[in-house]
């Protein structure tokens, strides 16, 4: 074990790390225990339900359906909004490509829209220059836990007759004016995947206050079936194994407690990077009295070109798992460059974002030591420059 490399002493800092504590393995036992592993009923197993009410309590809203992804939340959420063939579906380009996906799952066209420098959600000017006849359905993206103007992109979209399915997926716990995020639009989606704020491994869920929409995505998430074979609208197998609900369940519980710890992590590296933002040109992010973050990430950017790259280097190499989300945009991935070339319209702020912004941790398992590190490594790698 023994190493002459000073870095090797280190722990690495992972960009984002599962929380998993007695209580989350007793709750998974007790599943092997009563042998009941899923449930094919409408309403899901009793820890699904479980998971979905305590969701419902927290999140303050009339339903909750649980599915085995983020990605099938979205997919989910798109089809019980009736999206389909022939349709458009605005949404940032910067963000994971499970949201563009989705789109495509479902057999409308994705439309990209650009964002904004300060918070990197959608630009509302952008949506607007973006709406066409055939667009029913416009997906904001709470990157980083950044909620999106919800106000002027939802009367946007009231003035169009469309659609409002939130990507919660990175926010859960952000609030926006005193609402959370997911709740505000008519669908809002959440992922549990294994680097989210809570976490199963795989998993997701549907916010909706909608008595139809719930009524409709509890039909999606199992092949369109009420009692038995049945189907009565297109679905899919979408269930969420009561192993993955679980683990949920007690996140669920313990989600203010990580929520407050990522808060305390943020602050103290606000503390450590602001006395060298101004010198060396960093944009720190924004938090503002309308728009609470749950830090999934801290993303800050480095005004001047072509240093972002170096000072991840660097710092990877410090053993900090900073990470940049995301690079490429969707738009210039292979397979969305090659369907969407003719229409390559410039989508400025995307790109930029894209390279000059870096992520670094602030989960609840890293420690205040270990966000010193951060501030000297960073601070060495500027110098360096
Ligand atoms: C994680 C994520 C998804 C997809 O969630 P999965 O659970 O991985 O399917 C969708 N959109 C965004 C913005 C995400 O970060």
């Amino acid at each position: 074990m023994s190493s002459f490399n000073i870095h090797n002493t280190y722990d690495a800092i992972a960009i984002n790390k599962p929380w998993i504590e007695e209580e989350e393995k007793r709750e998974v036992l007790s599943v092997l225990d009563e042998e009941a592993l899923t449930s094919p009923a409408k309403e899901g197993g009793k820890r699904v339900r479980d998971l979905e009410s305590l969701l419902e309590d927290y999140l303050k809203v009339k339903h909750v359906v649980a599915v085995n992804s983020g990605t099938a939340a979205l997919h989910a959420a798109l089809l019980s909004a009736g999206i389909q063939h022939g349709d458009e579906v605005l949404l940032p380009s910067f963000t994971f490509v499970a949201t563009a996906n989705s789109v495509i799952a479902t057999g409308a066209k994705p439309v990209f829209v650009d964002v904004k420098k300060e918070d990197y959600t959608i630009d509302v000017q952008s949506i607007k220059s973006k709406i066409s006849e055939k667009t029913k359905c416009i997906i904001p993206v709470h990157l980083y836990g950044h909620p999106s103007d919800m106000d002027e992109i939802s009367e946007v979209a009231r003035q169009h007759s469309i659609k409002v399915i939130e990507d919660a997926c990175q926010s859960l716990g952000s609030v926006y004016k005193h609402k959370q995020t997911g709740t505000v639009g008519c669908l809002g989606c959440f992922s549990f995947y294994a680097s989210k704020v809570l976490t199963s491994g795989e998993g997701g869920a549907i916010a909706t206050e909608d008595d139809i929409l719930a009524d409709k995505l509890k039909m999606i998430r199992n092949h369109g079936m009420v009692e038995g074979y049945d189907t009565r609208v297109f679905g899919l197998n979408l269930r969420l194994p009561e192993l993955s609900a679980a683990i949920a369940k007690i996140q669920v519980i313990k989600l203010e407690k990580m929520l407050y710890l990522r808060r305390k992590n943020a602050d103290m590296l606000t503390k450590t990077i602001l006395p060298l933002a101004d010198r060396y040109k960093i944009k720190l992010p924004q938090e503002r009295d309308e728009k609470n973050f749950n830090w999934y990430l801290y993303t800050i950017a480095f005004e001047s070109d072509n240093e972002r790259d170096k000072i991840k280097a660097k710092m990877l190499s410090d053993k900090i798992g900073v990470t940049v989300y995301y690079k490429p945009p969707v738009h210039r991935t292979p397979y969305y460059e090659k369907m969407f070339s003719k229409e390559g319209d410039a989508l400025s702020n995307t790109d930029w974002a894209s390279d000059h912004v870096l992520s670094l941790p602030v989960h609840p398992l890293v420690t205040e030591r270990e966000i010193d590190r951060m501030g000297e490594s960073l601070k060495n790698a500027l110098d360096s420059f």
